[in-house]
Formats: structure tokens, C-alpha cells, sequence
């Protein structure tokens, strides 16, 4: 199987195939880029269907750290992991002890955090063993301690993100009276959801879990829509957090909103849809912009933590949004374009 010449493949500095016999580890770690420091990235573990397609995604998603992180203004590269196999019944101790011998050959060129398939227990049993893993240490939040789950971090930074988008497209500075569509109330849809109950948005939400949309309606006051519903309802904001390509060409023609704004990753299907989305007057965040506050809250943690200092940087997700926005509007590019370009001059530099 050809890396180089796949189309996903972008300049990467280093991908690194592991395996390990005795515990049946086959796993990919990538290192896109690493001129702002130490990559830094999610560990993914997932019975891919073929090597191929496990490739393709540790380059993909390695490339896409890189700008979420110099976006972020952080000291840090893009890297991710990829561990082929079904998290619920191949990752063993043996599995996750070999990942950790991995880690450590790299000597810090690569460090891993939670990811789909991973947990924040799986990072802290690897810690035993490498100290090249990252989002353990729990911290103070407003309701307690919190684990290294970064995700009330990510929820806050998308909180933050959608009052610049409203600011920039509403022109308002308080969110009272904003209607606001969730799509997915898990750990950050819900978090988020809640922040803009408080700041007095009315809320509709859609889940495939019902306890989430029972939560969500007895919590927040919530008005509960099926699935394919959330799309099309006459609402200010749509804010994508359960999974990713829902920006396509069945939902654009279908979007009343004027802002999208939320914490999925990869929420355009295709590049051309953040132009489609431009042309119809609708204001887009870039998502890697906008759920950047769990990498923020990541490497906090790896710089001392301190929680003044972890909100001031997360709120800075305001001024990088307003800068992207401000750009596209000059240019009359998509916001997506914009942020790529800042992006690139940040780490290329
Ligand atoms: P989660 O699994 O806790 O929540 C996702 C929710 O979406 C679940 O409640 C799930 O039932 C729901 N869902 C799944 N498919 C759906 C569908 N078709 N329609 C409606 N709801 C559906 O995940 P999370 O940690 O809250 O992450 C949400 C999104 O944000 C993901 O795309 C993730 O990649 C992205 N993200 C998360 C973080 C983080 O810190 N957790 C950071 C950056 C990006």
C-alpha cells in the first residue's frame, strides 16, 4: 500500500507503524508537523475494515491537530494515533502497555490524549509506563473537581465561539432571546446547551439517546426534535455536537439559521460546502477553531495548570474568531479558507 502518494498524505514528518505479537497491538502514530513543538493528539482506536483506511485517517486527522493547535496558539505540533481493533473487546492491559512502549520510543515527539475508543482511564494506566500521554490530572471547576476530560473545556470554547459569531452576524453583544438548534446533548452538547440556557437562549435539542433529550428537556427547558428535524427548524444559530459531514448537500438547502456554529469535528462534508454556505448569507465557525478549548485545556495541563490563566486562553477564542470573520468578510472568502491560511502562517513561519 502506497503513504506517500495518498492523497491524504501532506508533507506529514514522521508516521510510525507499531506492532506488537504477543498483545495483537497494530497501531499508526503520525507526526504532521512539529515546528511549534511536541505533536500533540488523540489516540483512536477502531476496528477499521483496512489498513488503508486506518492510514487515511491518522493523516487526515494528524494534519488537522496541527491547525487546530497553531489556531489555538499553542506550543504545540499536529500528531494523532490510530489503534486498529474493536475498543470493546480488544483493548486489554497487555494492548494498551505495548501503545505505551510506542509512546516512549518517541521520546515526546508525540503525545497521546483520549480519543473515540480511548478513555481518560486508558491515558492514566498508560502514564504508568509513559509520561508522553496528556488530559489526566484532575482539575477545580465550577462544580468540583473535574477528570483530565477536556470536555467541559471544548463546551465553554464553543460558548464562547458562538457569541463572536452572533456579535459578527447580529451585531449583539448578549445572547437573551437567541434561538439556539443543539444536535447531540453528550458531554458537550449538554455543557454547552446549558451555558446558553443561562444566558438566556431558548433551546432546541435532538439526540438518539433518550435520557440525553429527557435531560436536556427537564434541565433546560429544552424543545425536543427528532433527528432529521434539527436541520430545518426557524432558528438564529445551528450548532452541530454529535458527529461530523452535516454540513452537506442535503442539509444546506434545508438550514433557516444564520450562523452555524459547533463543537463537531469535521462538520463540512466537503470543502465547497463552507462556499455554499457563504453564498447563502450563512455565517460558518470553523469547527477546529471553535472546539479548540479541549487541546487548550490539554496543554494547560501540561504547563502548570492554573484556571485563570486556562479561561483567558479558552475566551481567545473570540478574538481568532473575530479575526477569521473579519477576513472572510474583506476577502470574500469562506470563513473555513481563512482560518486554513492564518493557520498555515502561524506554523509555516
Ligand atoms: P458524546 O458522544 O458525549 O456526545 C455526542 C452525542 O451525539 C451523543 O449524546 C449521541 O447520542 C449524539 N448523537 C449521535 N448521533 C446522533 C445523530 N445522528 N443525531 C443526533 N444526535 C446524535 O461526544 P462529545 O464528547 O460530546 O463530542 C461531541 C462532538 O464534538 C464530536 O463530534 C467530537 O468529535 C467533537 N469534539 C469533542 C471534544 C471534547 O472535548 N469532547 C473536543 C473537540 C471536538
Amino acid at each position: 500500500m502506497a503513504v506517500f502518494s495518498l492523497s491524504d498524505f501532506a508533507d506529514h514528518e514522521q508516521v510510525v507503524f507499531c506492532s506488537d505479537d504477543k498483545s495483537g497491538l497494530k497501531a499508526i502514530i503520525a507526526i504532521h508537523n512539529s515546528n511549534l513543538g511536541p505533536a500533540l493528539g488523540g489516540c483512536r482506536m477502531w476496528p477499521y475494515a483496512t489498513e488503508e483506511e486506518a492510514v487515511r485517517d491518522v493523516l487526515r486527522l494528524s494534519r488537522g491537530m496541527t491547525y487546530k493547535s497553531a489556531m489555538a496558539n499553542l506550543k504545540l505540533g499536529g500528531g494523532k494515533s490510530v489503534i486498529i481493533g474493536n475498543p470493546r473487546t480488544q483493548k486489554t492491559p497487555e494492548l494498551l502497555t505495548a501503545f505505551a512502549r510506542a509512546l516512549e520510543q518517541l521520546n515526546g515527539r508525540y503525545i497521546a490524549a483520549e480519543d473515540s475508543g480511548t478513555s481518560v482511564a486508558d491515558m492514566k494506566f498508560m502514564s504508568a509506563i509513559t509520561g508522553h500521554v496528556a488530559g489526566i490530572v484532575d482539575k477545580p471547576s465550577d462544580t468540583g473537581i473535574r477528570s483530565g476530560d477536556p470536555s467541559p473545556a471544548t463546551a465553554f470554547g464553543t460558548f464562547i465561539g458562538i457569541k463572536a459569531a452572533v456579535k459578527e452576524k447580529l451585531g449583539h453583544d448578549s445572547l437573551e432571546g437567541l434561538r439556539v438548534a443543539v444536535q447531540g446533548v453528550g458531554n458537550v452538547g449538554f455543557d454547552l446547551a446549558r451555558q446558553l440556557k443561562e444566558a438566556g437562549a431558548s433551546l432546541w435539542v435532538t439526540d438518539i439517546h433518550r435520557d440525553a433529550l429527557t435531560r436536556a428537556a427537564d434541565e433546560l427547558d429544552a424543545v425536543v426534535v427528532p433527528p432529521d428535524a434539527i436541520f430545518g427548524l426557524d432558528v438564529d444559530v445551528f450548532a452541530p455536537c454529535a458527529l461530523g459531514a452535516v454540513i452537506n448537500d442535503q442539509t444546506i438547502p434545508q438550514l433557516k439559521a444564520s450562523i452555524v456554529a459547533g463543537a463537531s469535528n469535521n462538520q463540512l462534508a466537503e470543502a465547497r460546502h463552507g462556499a455554499e454556505l457563504m453564498k447563502r448569507g450563512i455565517l460558518y465557525a470553523p469547527d477546529y477553531v471553535i472546539n479548540a478549548g479541549g487541546i487548550i485545556d490539554v496543554y494547560h495541563e501540561r504547563i502548570g495548570f492554573e484556571r485563570s490563566a486556562l479561561i483567558r486562553h479558552i475566551e481567545g477564542i473570540y478574538d481568532n474568531l473575530m479575526e477569521i470573520f473579519e477576513r472572510a468578510r474583506k476577502e470574500e472568502r469562506p470563513t473555513g479558507e481563512v482560518a486554513d491560511a492564518i493557520a498555515e502562517e502561524r506554523f509555516k513561519r
